[in-house]
């Protein structure tokens, strides 16, 4: 379960650009998440609730996932496929000459701080 040490990446980085900011409270965080990436989307958030809320500028932070489809390219045929139904093998070509376009992101997409 390595979601924990996610979070505490995530509250890192956030705290760092609030700080940066003079931010006080930080309503939301969007994550950028890879449909390959190895993350489990409920223990992330579950993760989430437990160590963000310990932290002041983070109390009742929600953490918003954003999913990235993951999409392979073809060398052979140039063209791009979706990675989950289709593995390593293009379905346009046959070709295994093939690699992961999108797909393993975890990264911050947007911070949401209060109106006023
Ligand atoms: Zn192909």
């Amino acid at each position: 379960m390595h979601e924990l040490g996610i979070v505490f990446y995530i509250i890192r980085d956030v705290k760092k650009v609030a700080e940066e900011n003079a931010l006080k409270r930080v309503v939301s965080v969007v994550m950028d998440i890879g449909e390959v990436s190895t993350i489990v989307p409920e223990y992330l958030t579950d993760c989430w609730r437990w160590a963000a809320d310990k932290e002041e500028i983070l109390k009742g932070c929600q953490l918003e996932i954003n999913t990235i489809p993951a999409v392979t390219h073809c060398d052979d045929c140039g063209k791009e496929y979706p990675t989950v139904a289709h593995g390593k093998i293009c379905p346009h070509c046959g070709s295994t000459r093939t690699w992961l376009l999108h797909g393993r992101e975890v990264e911050i997409r947007e911070i949401i701080v209060p109106n006023n």
